[in-house]
């Protein structure tokens, strides 16, 4: 289906146009339909299935065609990490702009001070994470009384790190007839349960099987001892210097080790995690896309965020405990329909996450 066949209004097709889309992906061809008539919406889906357009486009839309403007924000979307805030108001910057809709990214870890005078001002969409967003709302900077459209993205993670009281008493302070849409990358009894709570009869579509991984993405274990990792890593590395690799860790302190680890091997690497600046986040996330460097460090809270297109690579230097946030980290590769590989290093004792994660996306993983 063709973005232009969508009921989607002239000036918005034309950023479309411009962004280089012509065929909507399929939770984009299912989801605007429904947001533009009003409905709820439960979307089942992972990262890069395209999930961002598919509620930007038509929640701007009817923001677009409401035409008021005043000083209270009308929409709402939180999510869960600042670097995925961030992805959004750039991802939608576009959009918003033509029709001269103002939105706001807010998050912790850096000054209010800009983030409070931009709403004294008057803000249309607030893109933000709940702890800061309900920070400036206890203080009386933002007044939550004229949204009308809320979005909860990646709303599982949001579970996962804890946001859900947050999200409770931000819910308080919204009206209650507002239109909800709500993704998920998996569906836990527990995400139901909110859905349930905070929607009005939710359409729900389903763009993959719940908790299955992208077909697009070849995945291989490897089964090598803890202290042979480093070993594996850098001759991977070196074999295909320029592929532009995400090498997920569990921990930052692992994260801080392997990054020097690898430069002492000549190897140029950045690392994010979260006891590093917001600033030097985003510095080193900048770095890596603008291609200056091809190796990246995360931990997974870290990475959420990250949407970098055509990301060829992935490599898991160690298995998550939570067989979830492998659907996550692998889904950083193979995004939009390109083809990625997604490597995972096994250790004896990791054995039985491996285990774990096979019986949730269903098959083995090939053996390398
Ligand atoms: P998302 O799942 O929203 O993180 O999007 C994943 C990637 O797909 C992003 O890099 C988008 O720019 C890109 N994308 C989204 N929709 C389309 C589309 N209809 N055609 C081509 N690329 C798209």
């Amino acid at each position: 289906m063709l973005f232009k066949d969508m009921g989607i209004i002239a000036p918005l097709l034309k950023a479309i146009h411009k962004k280089g889309y012509e065929e909507c992906t399929d939770i984009q061809m299912r989801s605007i339909p429904i947001i533009l008539k009003g409905n709820d919406l439960i979307g089942c889906a992972q990262t890069g299935t395209g999930k961002t357009a598919a509620f930007g486009i038509p929640l701007l839309q009817l923001l677009g065609l409401e035409g008021v403007r005043q000083i209270e924000p009308r929409a709402l979307i939180l999510v869960p990490t600042r670097e995925l805030a961030i992805q959004i108001g750039e991802a939608l910057k576009d959009f918003s702009d033509v029709l001269s809709i103002r939105q706001l990214v807010i998050y912790g870890g850096v000054s209010q001070q800009k983030q409070v005078e931009v709403l004294r001002k008057g803000v249309d969409v607030i893109i933000a994470t709940p702890g800061r967003l309900l920070d400036l709302y206890r203080q009386g900077h933002v007044n939550l009384k004229k949204i009308n459209k809320l979005v909860l993205d990646e709303a599982d993670n949001m579970l996962d790190m804890g946001f859900v009281h947050d999200i409770r008493k931000l819910l308080k302070a919204i009206p209650s007839g507002r239109q909800s849409l709500m993704f998920s990358a998996t569906m836990p009894t527990q995400i139901r349960k909110l859905a349930n709570e905070i929607m009005k009869s939710p359409v729900e579509i389903n763009v993959s099987p719940v908790s299955s991984t992208v077909d697009k993405i070849s995945q291989t274990v490897y089964f090598v001892e803890k202290k042979e990792k480093v070993a594996l890593l850098t001759k991977f590395l070196n074999l295909e210097k320029d592929l532009q690799t995400l090498i997920f860790m569990r921990t930052k302190h692992g994260a801080d080790k392997l990054a020097k680890d690898l430069s002492k091997k000549g190897l140029q690497v950045l690392c994010i995690h979260g006891n590093k600046s917001q600033n030097a986040r985003q510095r080193a996330l900048n770095s890596f896309k603008n291609r200056e460097v091809d190796v990246l460090l995360a931990t997974d809270i870290a990475a959420r965020g990250i949407d970098i297109s055509e990301l060829p690579r992935v490599i898991n230097f160690d298995l998550p405990e939570d067989s979830e946030t492998y659907v996550h980290r692998i889904g950083r590769t193979g995004r939009a329909g390109k083809v990625g590989k997604a490597l995972s290093f096994c250790s004896t004792e990791e054995k039985p996450l491996l285990l774990k994660i096979q019986k949730l996306i269903g098959f083995q993983l090939k053996v390398g």
